[in-house]
């Protein structure tokens, strides 16, 4: 056969999973002869072949790619005619690498897991086995190209053995930048505490089971644990963390403890077991008789998760309960990644697991739940972060988006593709401003990045507006406003590839309107040249202001006083009684005189108002309590829905407010206000014709997304990013609304 040079080019996330070796590996196979290497693009081979062997080639390199990479593109050329002695891997040589995505972290694989419990293995039992297949990436690299001199690796000299395995080609580990071994890698250190390392494990696991919290640093920060199954310690944890019951993760030993506890699909299961180990929202079961009923008290909701690091692992071998597992993190505070940050948290854990491998990219822990078989991501980060989104036209300028103010992420753009960073969390204090802004620095410098424009949310008081315009007015770029919701919907259209007009509906808790009032419960026609709001649920008023975010008896008595005036004010129900009555008349005259009681159409806080109607919730202790509470008492066998009204563009909720007040029974009122929101949903959809596209918080509400998506099977909602605020970055991103100048 006659042998021909090919140029073939490949892109994806190439880099630092094994691409190289794997390249080597068919090269051997194939007996072809040439050179790979990392390119700007992704990875470049040239190789001497004849025709029939290349094709081959072709297919395995589509079929048997190595499990941590992903490609996106297959593309070669012939050269003209060199021949070369061998096959040869290249080093790379360019520093540039700006088209290649960030691997992210994933789970330990199932060769380094045979190891780890191979007595005869000289890693048998060390914490921190990994290979090119497994283990840690996003969260230790400083830079790009992913070498380990661009790692938190770099601190780490490499012995003999691991040097060995490094370099060589057929070796699971060539090139497996974080290896290490007892030898030469990083250790446990259980602060404090004089014992040898080999014993930590052991120690650790006696002082969970004495009932201690724990904090341990895992990948991308610190966890704070202890024994699931201890009532005191749970409520120690509970205490000491001030979280009276938002609910904890529990990290189990394996799926079939996983079954003990909830009732866990295929999908799943899947999910649960993939490698990038998300925590994974499942329905509990009842009376499981293992758990704490403190891990999620008044909700069936369970969230769990599977080991994912050596330690876990390690520790899961000599202890039989599941494990409390939540971010160490002080209120309002980005998780903590280092010793200086955890010590703050020393009145909340007993004992420090500490190591010195440095945390790069702080990276929490994911959560995803699964409805109507499809993947909904609630908060996109460890496995799943960076990411890169490829968009379906091309952007006129390089952007940089700063997204809104809770549940924060940022975004850059530019070419035909979006990089979204991981889940930072709630801009609320000022270290996690700082932290956003060592975001927005780390993906600068990673890409090689200098934004022309930085789009922005319309909120004036959000951080990450503040935040935007400073830094346009010190680096002279333009801005882009860019309303909530309209971000929302255009997170989703971008992850789906949509190039057409959408009717998008956007419920949400609250977000700045054109108007200057708080939207959220908005439909509107959307492209990426603007959109037109077509719809809204009625403004009402929220009773003084923020407050009335964390109290839903606010929302509910100014809909009261919009229906009764103040005939309200003698009436004897669950959200009257949770007042005292001299508060109550006040309530009345900052209603009637509208005294810091901006307006608003959220349909969030529409949930808080009926959830405080049938006296389940008057006051939260966390973000999104009230509907958690509300999905518990959701019938599927009560049909029927309440009155609205639907005139020009405005969608009047007051009479289903009445009917809901006159109900009695909580199961009724609240699954008939269920099945009137998709009644709501579906009027809509039918006057329009469009696409369908559901984004904005209260989407993360199962109950209602499954019946939308039951009455609606073509609705579209994003699988890729939160239906919440972490998918406003993309969605801002892709805007194609005028740039503003920066004047101010
Ligand atoms: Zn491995
Ligand atoms: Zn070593
Ligand atoms: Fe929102």
């Amino acid at each position: 056969m006659e042998l021909c040079t090919y140029k073939v080019t490949i892109k994806g996330t190439v880099q630092g999973v094994g691409f190289r070796p794997f390249i080597y590996a068919l090269a051997k196979r194939y007996l072809f002869t040439g050179t790979v290497s990392n390119n700007s693009h992704g990875v470049e081979i040239v190789l001497n072949i004849d025709l029939l062997t290349f094709k081959q080639f072709l297919i395995a390199l589509e079929y048997e790619y190595p499990p941590l990479a992903s490609i996106e593109s297959i593309d070669y050329v012939e050269l003209d005619y060199e021949s070369f002695d061998g096959f040869s891997i290249i080093e790379t040589t360019e520093a540039g690498d700006v088209a290649v995505n960030i691997p992210a972290d994933v789970s330990i694989c199932k060769d380094c897991e045979k190891e780890l419990l191979d007595p005869n293995n000289r890693r048998f039992n060390y914490p921190f086995i990994t290979c090119t297949h497994c283990g840690v990436r996003y969260s230790i690299i400083y830079d790009l190209p992913y070498d380990r001199v661009n790692t938190s690796m770099k601190f780490f000299e490499m012995c003999k053995g691991c040097k060995e395995e490094y370099t060589n080609p057929l070796d699971r580990r060539y090139h497996a930048q974080p290896i290490g071994c007892w030898d030469c890698g990083p250790s446990l250190e259980l602060v404090g505490q004089d014992i040898s390392k080999e014993k930590i494990v052991d120690e650790v696991v006696e002082l969970i089971e004495e009932g201690n919290i724990l904090a341990i640093k895992g990948v991308g920060g610190y966890h704070l644990v202890c024994d699931a199954t201890n009532n005191e310690a749970v409520q120690k944890l509970r205490e000491r963390k001030q979280r009276p019951s938002k609910p904890f993760a529990v990290m189990v030993q394996n799926l079939e403890m996983a079954h003990k506890l909830a009732e866990i699909n295929k999908k799943e299961a899947l999910l649960l077991n993939s490698k990038e180990r998300p925590i994974v929202l499942l329905n509990a079961k009842k009376n499981d008789n293992i758990l704490s009923s403190k891990i999620a008290p008044n909700i069936s909701r369970l969230g769990l998760f599977l080991p994912y690091t050596p330690l876990h692992l390690l520790i899961f071998q000599k202890l039989n309960s599941p494990l409390v597992a939540t971010s160490a993190n002080v209120t309002d505070e980005p998780i903590a990644t280092n010793r200086e940050s955890i010590e703050q948290l020393a009145g909340v854990y007993d004992y420090l697991l500490d190591h010195k491998r440095k945390i790069v990219n702080a990276c929490d822990d994911s959560v995803l739940m699964v409805v109507k078989n499809q993947e909904i991501i609630l908060r996109r980060a460890r496995g799943y972060a960076p990411v890169s989104m490829e968009l379906p036209f091309k952007l006129e300028k390089k952007v940089l988006a700063v997204g809104a103010n809770q549940k924060s992420t940022v975004a850059i753009g530019f070419d035909k593709q979006v990089i979204l960073s991981p889940h930072i969390g709630d801009l609320d204090g000022i270290s996690s401003v700082e932290y956003f802004q060592q975001n927005i620095e780390n993906l600068k410098r990673i890409y090689r990045f200098e934004p022309e424009v930085i789009a922005h949310d319309k909120h004036p008081n959000y951080e990450s507006t503040k935040v935007a315009k400073q830094e346009a007015k010190e680096k002279h770029l333009e801005l882009m406003e860019i309303q909530h919701h309209y971000a929302h919907i255009l997170g989703v259209m971008v992850e789906k590839k949509i190039n057409q007009k959408v009717l998008g509906v956007a419920f949400d808790g609250t977000g700045y309107g054109d108007d200057g009032n708080l939207w959220g419960g908005e439909f509107m026609l959307c492209d990426y040249d603007g959109y037109e709001r077509v719809a809204q649920i009625n403004y009402f008023k929220l009773l003084g202001g923020a407050k009335a975010i964390k109290e839903p008896k606010r929302v509910a008595l100014s809909l009261l006083f919009d229906l009764y005036g103040e005939e309200a004010l003698a009436f004897s129900n669950a959200t009257t009684e949770a007042f005292i009555k001299s508060e109550f008349k006040t309530q009345y005259l900052i209603w009637q005189k509208g005294l810091n009681s901006p307006l608003s159409s959220s349909v969030g806080r529409l949930f808080d108002a009926v959830a405080s109607l049938t006296g389940i919730c008057q006051v939260m202790s966390f973000e999104g309590e009230s509907g958690m509470l509300m999905e518990e008492y959701y019938d599927e066998t009560i049909i029927g829905f309440y009155d609205f009204t639907f005139d020009e563009s405005i969608i009047g909720i007051l009479p289903m407010v009445k009917q809901i007040s006159e109900e009695s029974n909580p199961a009724v009122a609240i699954s008939k206000f269920f099945n009137t929101l998709v009644e709501i949903i579906d009027t809509l959809h039918k006057k329009y014709d469009l696409p369908l596209v559901l984004s904005g918080g209260v989407f993360q509400n199962r109950i209602l997304l499954a019946l939308v998506l039951e009455r609606i099977p073509t609705a579209m909602i994003g699988n890729k990013i939160p239906p919440n605020d972490g998918g406003i970055a993309l969605g801002q991103s892709v805007a194609r609304i005028n740039y503003r100048k920066n004047n101010d």
